[in-house]
């Protein structure tokens, strides 16, 4: 005998946060909110790091912890997703910074 009740199709419901714009994480692939993300846009000819999530461009979004940036940093996730080249120098500045950040884990 089936124990469903009619209740269980409406759980979360009643408990569903608000809406929050969701991004994915272009290392680990996972959707997050952005403020658990960091934003780097590609403008003129250099990677910046858009800690404010406004300046003009195509960007892509990072996890705030190191692991992430690393990764994206050691494939060419960052050149695919904004469609340019990493300088060298650009990409040292980069990984920097991500070696600046937590070691989060989820
Ligand atoms: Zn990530």
């Amino acid at each position: 005998m089936k124990t469903k009740t009619p209740k269980d199709d409406n759980i979360g419901q009643a408990t569903r946060p608000k809406h929050i714009p969701q991004r994915a994480c272009i290392a680990c692939r996972q959707s997050r909110g952005k403020r658990d993300l960091i934003r780097l846009v590609y403008s003129t000819d250099f990677v910046e790091i858009d800690l404010k999530g406004k300046k003009p461009g195509r960007g892509v979004y990072i996890c705030s912890r190191k692991k992430c940036w690393e990764a994206a940093l050691k494939g060419n996730r960052i050149e695919y997703g904004l469609r340019t080249k990493l300088s060298a120098e650009n990409r040292h500045t980069l990984l920097e910074y991500g070696g600046s950040l937590p070691e989060k884990e989820d």
